[in-house]
Order: C-alpha cells, then sequence, then structure tokens
C-alpha cells in the first residue's frame, strides 16, 4: 500500500515505519544513521513527483497529528507535520484567520508534505506559495538530534547538520546564489532545486528547508503566519480565440490584482465537452483558451466592484487584440461556485476513461516567464499531437504555470517511447523558454535526473551537491531526489506498466480506493486491514 503515490511512480519500500511522535522519529532516525539505511519521508502520497515513493524505509509521518495551537492575537499556528491543511485552515477559520495556500489537494496533503514541495494553489497568484507562509520548522536532523529552525534567529546551536552546513557549504551556495544559473529569471514560482537565492537573500535556514523535499531534515512540526479571511470574493469568466490574447490579459488581472487567474486551455474544454460534461455548455466552441479570474474585496460590493473592473480591463485587452471574447460575471454566489468547479471538471471524465487509457502526469509542473506561456502551451499542444496523444492542458495563468495530463494508451506497444520522447520535448521546450520543470509539486525522483538540463550551470548543481552533504553526508534522506543517483533514470517503475509484477489484490484494492475516492490522507495500513 506504499508502493505508490498520487504520480506514476511505483516501488515498493523495504520497510515502513509509522511513527506516531516525534521521538519515534528521533529513535528512526538515528538506527538509520548507524546502518546507513535510507528512509523515504512521507506525508499523504499525494505528491506527484515520486518523491515520496522509494525503495529504502518509508516514513509514513501522516500520524504526526494532533489539535494544533492558534495565536490569534500573532496570526500563527503552530501543527504537527502530518496534520492535512484543511484541518489547519479549520482551526484558523475559528478566529477569522486564513492559509492563504490553498492547494486543490488541501483537504488530503500535509503541511510537513507541503513545506517540502513549497506547494502552492490559486491564491499564490496574490499570496505566494508556501515558503513565504512558514515562520519556524520543528526537524530531526541526520543524527536524530531535533532542533527548531526559526526565521529571524540564529540557528540552533549543537545540531552537527547545521555546523557542517556553515562549514562547508554556506560560502558556496552564497557565491552560487550570485551567479546568473541560480535562478529561473522571471519565473514566478519554483519548487525545483534548492532555495539558494531565497536563502542568500534572507540568511534563513527556514529559507533552503523549505521545498528541499525530505532530502536535508524530517520535519515533525510547522509554524506558520496566518492572514484575516478575505470577506468576500466575486468571479469572471473569460474565453478567448486567440491563445495569446488569453496570456495577455491573464497579466492584465495579475497587474491588477486579481486574487485568482486560471487557464483552461481549449483542450481542456474539448475533452470535457466531448465526453458530455455540460458545465462547458456555454463556451463558445472557437475558444482557445478560458481564464477564471476572481477579485476580493471587503464587502461583497467592493469584490463586485473589483471583479467589473476586471472584467472592463479584460474587455480593453479583448478589443485591442480583435478578439471576440466572452466574458461573463458570476451573478450569484452560486454561479461563482459553479465557474471554479469547471477546473475541476476534467478529473471526474479522468476517472471513467477508458482502462487502459492512462492520465499520466509526467509533464504536469513546467512553469515559464509570463511572456513565454503562449508558446509554452503551443509546444506541448503540437508534442502531444505530433505523437498522436490527446492531453488536458490547465493550470494557473496569472503564474504561467501550466499542469498537463497526457492520455496515453498503455497498450501501445511503444507507450514508454512515446513517453520518454515527449518528456525529452518538453523538457527542452521549458529549458528553452527560461523555465523551471517544477513550479509547486517538486523535483521528487521523477525530474531529478533532468536537473542537468533544469539547471544547466555547474556551480549550482555544485552547491545542491555541497548543501546535500552538508546537512546529510551519509545519504539517508530521501536518495534520488534533489541530487541524482549514478543511473538514476526520470521514468523508472511507472505504476501503469502493464509488465510490471502485479501488487497483491488487498493492496491493489487499497490503492485503487485512495485513488478513487481521492482519501490520500487515509491510513494505509487500515485500508489494508480493511480490503
Ligand atoms: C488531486 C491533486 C491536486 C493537487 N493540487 C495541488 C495544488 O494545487 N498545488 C500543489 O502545490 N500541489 C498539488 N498537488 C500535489 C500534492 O498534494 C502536494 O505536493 C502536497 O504538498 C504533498 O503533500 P503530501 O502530504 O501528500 O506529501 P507527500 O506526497 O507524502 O510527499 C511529498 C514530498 O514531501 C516529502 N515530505 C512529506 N512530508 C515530509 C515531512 N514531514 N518532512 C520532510 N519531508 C516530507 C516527501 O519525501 C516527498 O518528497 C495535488 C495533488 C493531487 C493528487
Amino acid at each position: 500500500v506504499y508502493s505508490e503515490g498520487a504520480g506514476i511512480a511505483r516501488a515498493v519500500p523495504a520497510a515502513v515505519a509509522v511513527p506516531k511522535d516525534a521521538e519515534d522519529v528521533r529513535t528512526l532516525v538515528k538506527w538509520a544513521a548507524s546502518r546507513k539505511q535510507a528512509l523515504v519521508p512521507r506525508g499523504s502520497g499525494s505528491g506527484m513527483a515520486g518523491g515520496a515513493v522509494g525503495d529504502g524505509v518509508l516514513v509514513d509521518l501522516s500520524r504526526l497529528t494532533g489539535s494544533g495551537k492558534l495565536d490569534a492575537r500573532a496570526q500563527r499556528v503552530r501543527c504537527p507535520a502530518g496534520a492535512t491543511r484543511d484541518a489547519v485552515d479549520a482551526l484558523a477559520a475559528t478566529q477569522g484567520l486564513w492559509l492563504p495556500v490553498d492547494p486543490s489537494s488541501g483537504k488530503f496533503c500535509t503541511v510537513g508534505g507541503m513545506v517540502a514541495t513549497n506547494a502552492a494553489g490559486a491564491h499564490s497568484l496574490r499570496y505566494g506559495a508556501m515558503r513565504s507562509w512558514v515562520n519556524a520548522l520543528d526537524c530531526v536532523f541526520d543524527d536524530g538530534s531535533r532542533a527548531e529552525v526559526r526565521r529571524g534567529s540564529p540557528p540552533p546551536a549543537g545540531v552537527p547538520a547545521l555546523e557542517r552546513f556553515a562549514r562547508d557549504a554556506e560560502r558556496a551556495v552564497q557565491d552560487a546564489a550570485r551567479g546568473p544559473a541560480a535562478v529561473h529569471g522571471g519565473v514566478r514560482k519554483e519548487s525545483s532545486g534548492y532555495a539558494m537565492a531565497d536563502y542568500a537573500r534572507t540568511g534563513s535556514l527556514v529559507d533552503l528547508l523549505v521545498g528541499s523535499e525530505g532530502t536535508l531534515a524530517i520535519v515533525v512540526g510547522v509554524e506558520l503566519s496566518l492572514m484575516p479571511r478575505p470577506g468576500a470574493t466575486a468571479s469572471l469568466l473569460a474565453a478567448f480565440r486567440s491563445l495569446d490574447v488569453a496570456v495577455e490579459a491573464a497579466g492584465v488581472a495579475r497587474d491588477a490584482g486579481a486574487s485568482a487567474c486560471e487557464l483552461l486551455d481549449r483542450t481542456f474544454v474539448e475533452f470535457v465537452r466531448d465526453a458530455g460534461g455540460q458545465s462547458v455548455a456555454g463556451i463558445p466552441r472557437e475558444s482557445e483558451a478560458v481564464l477564471l479570474v476572481e477579485a476580493e474585496g471587503a464587502t461583497v460590493e467592493e469584490a463586485k466592484a473589483a471583479a467589473r473592473e476586471l472584467r472592463d480591463r479584460l474587455t480593453e485587452v479583448a478589443k485591442r487584440g480583435r478578439d471576440a471574447a466572452l466574458i461573463q460575471l458570476a451573478p450569484s454566489p452560486q454561479a461563482e461556485k459553479a465557474l471554479w468547479d469547471l477546473r475541476h471538471a476534467a478529473s471526474p471524465i479522468l476517472g471513467r476513461l477508458d482502462p487502459h487509457l492512462k492520465s499520466m502526469q509526467f509533464i504536469e509542473d513546467a512553469a515559464v516567464p509570463p511572456d513565454k506561456l503562449a508558446e509554452y502551451v503551443r509546444g506541448v499542444r503540437e508534442a502531444l499531437s505530433t505523437r498522436g496523444i490527446r492531453g488536458v492542458i490547465f493550470g494557473h495563468a496569472g503564474d504561467a504555470h501550466v499542469h498537463v495530463n497526457p492520455l496515453i494508451d498503455v497498450r501501445r506497444a511503444e507507450w514508454r517511447q512515446l513517453v520518454d520522447g515527449l518528456l525529452k520535448e518538453v523538457t527542452a521546450l521549458v529549458v528553452q523558454l527560461g523555465g523551471t520543470l517544477a513550479g509547486e509539486h517538486g523535483d521528487g525522483r521523477l525530474r531529478t535526473p533532468l536537473l542537468a538540463q533544469a539547471w544547466p550551470g555547474g556551480a549550482t548543481r555544485g552547491a545542491f551537491e555541497r548543501i546535500k552533504k552538508s546537512f546529510d553526508p551519509a545519504g539517508i534522506f530521501n536518495p534520488g531526489v534533489k541530487v541524482p543517483l549514478p543511473g538514476q533514470r526520470a521514468l523508472g517503475g511507472v505504476k501503469y506498466d502493464p509488465t510490471l509484477p502485479a501488487l497483491p489484490a488487498p493492496a491493489r484494492r487499497a490503492l485503487d480506493r485512495v485513488e478513487a475516492d481521492r482519501v490520500y490522507d487515509s491510513f494505509r495500513l487500515e485500508l489494508l486491514s480493511l480490503s
């Protein structure tokens, strides 16, 4: 039951450990250190990049729950790493507060997993990704020592990993961070590599640990900043005949303060339409791209006024681009909800596909500089169509960050070559456009072998290696993530591969249930005993 997660990866772990508190984690890490045993940290296993699927000892941190502690006055919450995002937000809501990082997986992903991947959501357009909301991290380091790393405070004393970092890596990181290859300039979201530039800017180890995907330490507790919940929102739908005009409109919406601006590509709308989905019935057939745009306000009237202002600006863009766009405000809260439900209209259809057609997420997370978004979407459409592969493209238009679900028929003898070729072509396209391969899902085992292309600067990758080596010289934390292992392949075990040995039937049933019902937060051993 731990051999698969939400992405495409399959690897059977050597064993599974289910710590029930931070002390258990320390004991486990000390044991692993003494035997040089690889540990694969896992929250809910909803990550897409295969960072929580591996052949070491899998560490299920989802039982580190318990009540969080809310400090309403300071607008902060402390919670165990295994708490789900929505549980933390529900606690915040009791005092009118909000965690504005709201991934679509918020119901089931853990805050530990969100920290590890620098997760984001629709509202990251305005409020940023996880990194900016993390105040302190309670960590277990490679020798089993436990310490809190806090923003604005010096690193905790007496932690060998942190002493080694200061002695062996700090300088190299500062130097590399000054080089142009240390960032993908112009990209608005980043979950790839170690965040050296953020670290160099703030000097806070929190910034380096966020996004480190379980490769530097195991996070057992998190302190997050919160903000007041928005008073009201109002939304609009804008359908464009031209992808370029839609992309320009997304930039205008972002600069005008939209709180969310999401993209449904033509491929998405057509896929839902062809499957008989009524929710897209009102969208003109000739639309190349649809934007869903949200405005916030302290009151309903303020939010509506802000949405009207956005509508007028988008209408101007459409006029300038001679685009006969359809731009509609949602007239009621129900209509607004229906509009945002559109974003998820493809998911149930994807779940009902011919069982041989697999929605494989392996080019699902690229973010490019915003002025390159149209070129990127066109390039992905082309790469899919030349291979005769249907794909569903959607994402975060305002952040120029795009998810792609190619539908692969695993009965085709050459499916693996097709997947390999597609990954290669799209990777090259992202690199050529100056983008990142991972905007919010992280590198995982899927993308780590591609880091030489994604981060071509030798000094940058050299600094990544130094960071890893200083924190974890024995390589016990999630080996094969962030720093590739010799001979590691991007597409190793793919769970849809029909030639893989079948999992035992109770495990298969449990995993199918997790995927179909999206109960990634359920305790796998309990599911196994039920199935
Ligand atoms: C339907 C669906 C929608 C999604 N939507 C979004 C979205 O909108 N935005 C987004 O950003 N992501 C999204 N995701 C991806 C996923 O939910 C996020 O990456 C999430 O942050 C992973 O949390 P998790 O608890 O499932 O972590 P896991 O998948 O278990 O782990 C992810 C990574 O974090 C590491 N890790 C986990 N916990 C810890 C810990 N305590 N200490 C150290 N390392 C740890 C793991 O080793 C792994 O490398 C979506 C996934 C699904 C299935």
